[in-house]
């Protein structure tokens, strides 16, 4: 029989003990907002266009969602969100949330971003890992040729060892500072492109700490075989391998490229597979934990519950230094705080950047806490079940 478990995620006094009854009812009010359909779109859609055309939106953008959901336009304004999170042993996964750049001077100032992040994070407990897209630090089109196999011109050969470079360095800073790099997973297509310059990295930096991670997307039907991989390579080239566990972002796309281009579609067939491999995924890297590190990254509190449960069966101690948790900044507190409270290693991951470079992320903040359905979204039922308790 299962042992009962220790955790509750419905204990919203724990969840929201960080909160002001103001700071309580003004989320109340942001997530109520985000919880129509219509409006969500109405908005998102505006805000684009407004920054676009430069009109004068930003001061309301960033006393609303961007308050919400990041955590300054720059690294120092971020700093009473560590303190904050901090007082209640909750870390954070620094993220410069800046997206979708495209030339080698912007690559650059990306590359010395995530070292200034890394030298801000050195000596921090709080701040155990930092994540990075390798689409800041190249083309897209060029991971899409790497990833066919494409022979690449002598100019995207250089191109390409430049972007091992400034990984290499990036890296290198990380195991100086002793701050975990988490590389972010992306679309198939350049996935394999990505999951090599991890392989390499992993090779070389992860002999005597774990210092940087793979991700793996669950929804891939191709994933737990893909954890398998990298535990064989750790095994084979001797080193400690890093796996952040998620669900995935890019099923949409997937999907439909796959149609429009006629071939498999590397997405499970349902959320219930999805759901399964997830936990899977877990229950191997607990089985090896001796040559895997890993990151439980996710807002789904069955899974949540599953890790902790498990740990809990197997006498792992809540704080083992090869598992992590790691949700989301401004959504799932119920999920951080009980975690924090019962002395999980859990972090937010916390981006921040200049708002109009953000948009794209906030819109799939808002997009994610919409209601299909007309009923309250998770949040908004957990919120409003806080001010009740609180009689606010
Ligand atoms: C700390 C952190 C880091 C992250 N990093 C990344 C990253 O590097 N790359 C990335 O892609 N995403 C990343 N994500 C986002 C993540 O992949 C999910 O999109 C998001 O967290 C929602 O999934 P969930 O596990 O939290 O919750 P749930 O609400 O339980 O799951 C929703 C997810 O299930 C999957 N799903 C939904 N419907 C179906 C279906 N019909 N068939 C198959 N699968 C389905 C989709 O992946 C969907 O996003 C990250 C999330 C967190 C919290």
């Amino acid at each position: 029989m299962e042992p009962a478990p220790k955790i509750n995620f419905n204990n919203t006094q724990i969840a929201f003990s960080g909160k002001s009854n103001k700071e309580l009812k003004w989320e109340y009010w942001l997530f109520k907002l985000m919880n129509n359909p219509g409006r969500t779109k109405f908005f998102t859609s505006a805000a684009n266009l407004s920054i676009k055309l430069h009109l004068p939106v930003k001061w309301m953008i960033k006393n609303t969602v961007y308050e919400q959901f990041c955590g300054g336009e720059t690294l120092e304004e971020t700093i009473p969100v560590l303190n904050k999170l901090e007082k209640f042993s909750i870390g954070a996964i620094i993220d410069y949330g800046v997206e979708g750049k495209e030339n080698e001077e912007e690559f650059e100032r990306t590359k010395n971003e995530l070292i200034n992040i890394l030298q801000f994070a050195k000596g921090k407990k709080n701040i155990p890992f930092i994540s990075c897209k390798v689409t800041g630090l190249t083309r897209f089109v060029l991971l899409e040729k790497i990833n066919g196999d494409v022979v690449l011109s002598e100019d995207e050969e250089k191109e390409k060892q430049k972007l091992y470079e400034r990984l290499r360095q990036v890296t290198q800073v990380a195991t100086d500072a002793n701050v975990g790099l988490f590389v972010d997973a992306e679309e198939s297509w350049i996935q394999d492109a990505i999951d090599e310059i991890v392989f390499i990295l992993s090779r070389e930096f992860n002999k005597e700490k774990v210092v940087v991670f793979h991700t793996a997307q669950m929804y891939r039907h191709d994933r737990l075989a893909f954890c398998s991989k990298c535990l064989n390579d750790a095994k084979q080239h001797n080193y400690v391998c890093g796996i952040k566990l998620v669900r995935g972002a890019y099923m949409e796309k997937e999907r439909k490229r796959a149609a429009e281009k006629n071939y498999a579609s590397p997405i499970q067939p349902d959320k219930e597979s999805t759901d399964k491999d997830y936990d899977a995924a877990i229950d191997f890297c607990l089985d090896n934990l001796e040559k895997i590190s890993f990151c439980v990254a996710t807002h789904n509190e069955k899974s949540n519950l599953h890790a902790a449960t498990e740990m809990d069966k197997k006498y792992i101690p809540h704080n083992h230094p090869h598992i992590s948790f790691s949700q989301l900044y401004g959504m799932s507190d119920q999920i951080t705080y009980n975690l924090a409270k019962a002395g999980y290693n859990v972090s937010k991951y916390l981006p921040y950047g200049p708002v109009k470079d953000v948009i794209p992320y906030l819109i799939r903040r808002a997009n994610e806490n919409t209601s299909v359905s007309g009923q309250m979204s998770r949040e908004l039922l957990l919120i409003d079940k806080e001010m009740k308790r609180r009689k606010v």
